[in-house]
């Protein structure tokens, strides 16, 4: 079958929920993606902030296939080693003193979903009183329909609702979550850098106050690090950048780059009380933390230890940033190590078109993957292992991909 007829078959076939994707893609090695044509482009996207190590990473690789060639999965009636090892490093890589626990699921919305729930039975325990939980405006939680009701983009929610209430979306600022972080807070969710809403920080000591606020009001602190957790800003967990090993979240989600391609997900709840909410039965999944998906993401841990992930991701990153914040074409970029948001000067091309949009597009054209979170941010999340030289390429040729797009 030829590019365009996959292209035609997916039209018909598949529900239309992502809109028409641009590329039919069969291979890849390393930072490298193939097309069914056979073009090459330098992944600069890794599967939105996913593949971690890459495509088909030779440990990633072997550790799929000798799990899959020995026990895929088994339901949450057993464990597994890889499981309880899995859990074990995580908690150790986000602090050796705390005490934490572990809920595998096989998505990010999923981890959501756990922690909304988990807030809710925190809510409930505590008091009458206790029925709202805070989201950020811009915040990106997922699809489901809790994490959807915490996400805040009207367009995602308004098709569906009714949907969960007693969430209150509040801009991301230090006065908002003074004026709004009271007795009657069940959980306060954040993303540490908002991904989705065009890699957009927390305002510098938002998260410390956060914490402060959310313990003195007996609210939990959910901190949502699907896209920015397991080695993507250069540390595994980006909120400890800000929080202490004492004043650690008490909630925190991963999924993304957790599995490096493997579907995993996992919420970890930190502290003995915020643990005991969920007694057994409250909550559950099949397919999470199976033998499959746990050896996986035990391996890219382990890969990105072995491999000096963490300080590539911050030196590559810091890299990136300079060649391409000094353009003219940029604003600005924002984001950390490997999480990159480049806000363009405007918004339009020549004839109007959204100019991000159309610098994806060039860029593709030109072999390189990228993505766009809005009309004038483009953002790059590529694997954790790629290097200077191969990035080289593209800062040279970005001025020239957007003057194109902007002549669109
Ligand atoms: C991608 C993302 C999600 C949703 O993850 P899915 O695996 O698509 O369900 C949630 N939160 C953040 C911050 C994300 O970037």
């Amino acid at each position: 079958m030829t590019q365009q007829q996959i292209l035609d078959e997916y039209k018909h076939d598949l529900l239309g929920v992502f809109g028409d994707p641009s590329l039919v893609l069969v291979e890849g090695s390393g930072n490298i993606v193939t097309d069914a044509n056979g073009k090459q482009y330098l992944d600069l996207l890794a599967g939105i902030a996913v593949s971690s190590l890459g495509h088909a990473h030779p440990r990633w690789v072997q550790a799929v296939q000798q799990q899959a060639a020995k026990l895929a999965h088994i339901s949450n009636f057993f464990t597994s080693p890889t499981q309880v090892r899995l859990a074990s490093t995580l908690i150790e890589k986000l602090s050796p003193v705390q005490d934490a626990r572990v809920f595998f699921c096989n998505s990010g919305a999923e981890a959501n979903e756990a922690a909304y729930k988990l807030a809710r039975r925190h809510g409930n325990l505590s008091s009458p009183q206790r029925t709202t939980i805070l989201a950020l405006e811009h915040g990106f939680h997922g699809r489901t329909t809790g994490a959807l009701a915490l996400t805040h983009k009207p367009a995602y929610r308004e098709p569906f609702e009714p949907l969960p209430t007693g969430i209150k979306h509040i801009p991301a600022t230090l006065e908002a979550l003074e004026a709004h972080c009271d007795e009657t807070v069940a959980a306060l969710i954040v993303e540490p850098i908002q991904g989705e809403a065009g890699v957009l920080p927390l305002p510098p000591g938002y998260l410390a106050r956060a914490r402060e606020l959310t313990r003195a009001n007996g609210a939990l602190l959910i901190v949502d690090e699907v896209q920015t957790g397991m080695g993507r800003t250069g540390l595994w967990f980006e909120c400890t950048r800000e929080l202490s090993a004492e004043n650690l979240p008490d909630v925190i989600t991963l999924a993304k780059g957790l599995g490096a391609g493997f579907p995993v997900g996992a919420m970890i709840v930190v502290g003995q009380n915020p643990a005991a909410l969920f007694q057994p039965g409250m909550h559950g999944t099949t397919f999470g933390g199976n033998p499959l998906a746990t050896a996986t993401a035990l391996a890219t841990v382990e890969t990105i230890d072995e491999e000096h992930l963490l300080s590539n991701a911050e030196k590559v990153g810091a890299y990136i940033r300079e060649r391409v914040g000094s353009l003219p074409e940029v604003d600005e970029t924002t984001g950390r190590g490997l999480l990159i948001g480049i806000r363009l000067t405007h918004e339009k091309t020549r004839s109007g078109l959204p100019l991000a949009p159309t610098v994806v597009e060039r860029a593709r054209h030109h072999g390189f993957i990228i993505n766009a979170t809005g009309p004038s941010v483009v953002r790059l999340a590529p694997a954790l292992n790629i290097s200077i030289v191969e990035v080289e390429n593209f800062c040279r040729q970005f001025p020239a991909i957007v003057s194109e797009a902007d002549n669109c």
